[in-house]
């Protein structure tokens, strides 16, 4: 049983305002893990007050010694690595050998990168007589959801100790112990006291008191749609700088000349990856007429290939939901899919057979014959759930592709790279895949529409924390 009983804040690892507890589940088992502090407003006011006196001596550390420190949380990380991958694959679900490698191996890199970029990147311009000057936005508070919950957190994290921002993280209550493990790395790796303050709690009262906070400059959120609204109108009243990662419904737009094999397969890997759980996971594949009949068997026999099970045993491919709440929602968006009338191609609402008892398991599921209208296609499900729509040519399929609220990712395909572009180009969404182009950490990662606002990654997600200050010279 992990127990966490303290808070960090201000360099130490204090008690809680309030005896208040949260209980956190094993995906793969339903049973109790552990248990982390509620921590209330009281806590964040203390969390608040040590990021803000930290901060003046933190933005004027030279980039090469945030670079340094930085450094040292990467190796930090890396050295902790097991114990980080195994701890996810527990809370998350994700089997642990996807798990090793993207939910310790992302955060690891992530450090690592921000410390190279920050010793390269330019802080001041001359433009005509003046002298352009990016500072940091001062107090960041960093809310963070449990999907890919160490790499949401060093997305943030990363950039805002790089740009010279203090921080105060409220992780997410689902999957929290990892962010205790980074707060422990931060501490060895001498970040100075206040720079890096970790509570924990829900949403409300511990998140929603951090928005509101007066000492508090920047939101950085990663999260619900649902979430980031309330966070948008709760910041407009401090009139804060709001950065929002929300969620998606991406489409994966294969075209007629494209090769079908590879496409539906790649496509099904990328709805499935984190048993659905991703922000961009691909889940309506949009497919011509005249080879729908094609591309559902595929579909159906590479379903087959997502053995379910224990995230820990070798032999799984699909893992847990990461909670009962989102096995019910998950259970209840399949029922829906039928009820609207698509056709079940693979999976179902039942529970798999030969899981352990207690875990939050669901078939993998393709729907076919798909309206963009149906609710399983407009809404995120956040599970293995696939929907393959329908389309009557090119400009139908792009009409499809954009007929959403959301704009977060998507993917196309083609045997002709530049007709895939031409496609590409005119999908309304932040970051698109062309014929299985490879995941590019420098790239700028976000949404457009109802997916959020801001970009993070690479040099972008360093900007994100950075104000202009323009100095005019007389001479
Ligand atoms: P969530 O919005 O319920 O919670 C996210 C975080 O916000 C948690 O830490 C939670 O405690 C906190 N929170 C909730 N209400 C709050 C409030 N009123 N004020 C302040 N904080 C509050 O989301 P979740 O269920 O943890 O994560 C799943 C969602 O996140 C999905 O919709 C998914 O698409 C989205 N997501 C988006 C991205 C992206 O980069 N675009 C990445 C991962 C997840």
């Amino acid at each position: 049983m992990l127990v966490r009983d303290k808070l960090f804040i201000g360099g130490r690892w204090v008690a809680p305002s309030t005896a208040e507890t949260i209980e956190v589940h094993n995906a793969g088992t339903g049973e109790v893990m552990g248990r982390i502090p509620a921590a209330s407003e009281k806590d964040v006011e203390a969390a608040v007050a040590a990021a803000r006196a930290a901060f003046d001596g933190w933005s004027h550390t030279p980039p090469e010694k945030r670079a340094e420190i930085l450094e040292k949380v990467s190796a930090g990380l890396k050295a902790r690595a097991d114990e980080l991958g195994r701890t996810i694959a527990q809370e998350v679900g994700m089997p642990l050998k996807m798990a090793n490698r993207i939910q310790a191996g992302l955060p690891i890199a992530n450090f690592a990168n921000y410390s190279k970029i920050v010793k390269e990147f330019p802080f001041e311009e001359r433009i005509g007589n003046s002298v352009v000057v990016r500072e940091p936005v001062g107090v960041v508070a960093a809310i963070t959801p449990w999907n890919y919950p160490l790499h949401q957190i060093a997305l943030k994290v990363a950039p805002a100790l790089a740009a010279g921002c203090t921080v105060v993280l409220k992780p997410s209550e689902v999957a929290p112990f990892n962010a205790f493990l980074l707060a422990e790395v931060c501490e060895a790796a001498g970040v100075p006291a206040g720079v890096f303050n970790l509570v924990t709690g829900y949403g409300v009262p511990a998140g929603e008191a951090l928005v509101k906070h007066p000492g508090v400059d920047m939101i950085s959120f990663t999260g619900s749609t649902r979430a980031g609204k309330r966070i948008s109108e709760v910041a407009a009243q401090g009139v804060k700088r709001v950065a929002l990662e929300l969620g998606g419904k991406s489409a994966s737009v294969i075209l007629d000349d494209a090769d079908f094999a590879v496409a539906v397969k790649s496509t099904i890997n990328g709805c499935y990856l984190n048993s659905g759980q991703t922000c961009t996971a691909l889940t309506r594949m949009l497919v011509p007429e005249s080879r729908y009949d094609e591309a559902k068997q595929i579909a159906a026999e590479v379903a087959k290939g997502f053995t379910v099970g224990d995230p820990l045993a070798e032999t799984t491919k699909l893992g847990p939901l990461t909670s009962k709440a989102q096995l019910e929602r998950v259970r209840s968006y399949i029922r829906k899919g039928v009820e609207e009338g698509a056709e079940l191609v693979a999976g179902g609402p039942d529970a798999p057979e030969g899981v352990p008892p207690g875990g939050y398991y669901v078939r993998p599921t393709i729907f076919g014959k798909v309206r963009n209208d149906m609710t399983i296609a407009q809404e995120e499900i956040f599970g293995p759930v696939l929907s393959i729509i329908p389309y009557k040519d090119e400009e139908d399929a792009i009409r499809i592709a954009n007929d959403s609220i959301y704009g977060l990712a998507g993917a196309v395909w083609s045997k002709d790279d530049s007709r895939a572009q031409r496609v590409a180009r005119r999908i309304r969404a932040g970051q698109i895949d062309i014929n299985g182009g490879a995941f590019n950490m420098n790239a700028p990662f976000g949404g457009f529409k109802q997916s959020g606002h801001g970009r993070e990654a690479g040099k972008y997600g360093l900007e994100e924390f950075l104000e202009y200050k323009s100095l005019q010279l007389k001479g």
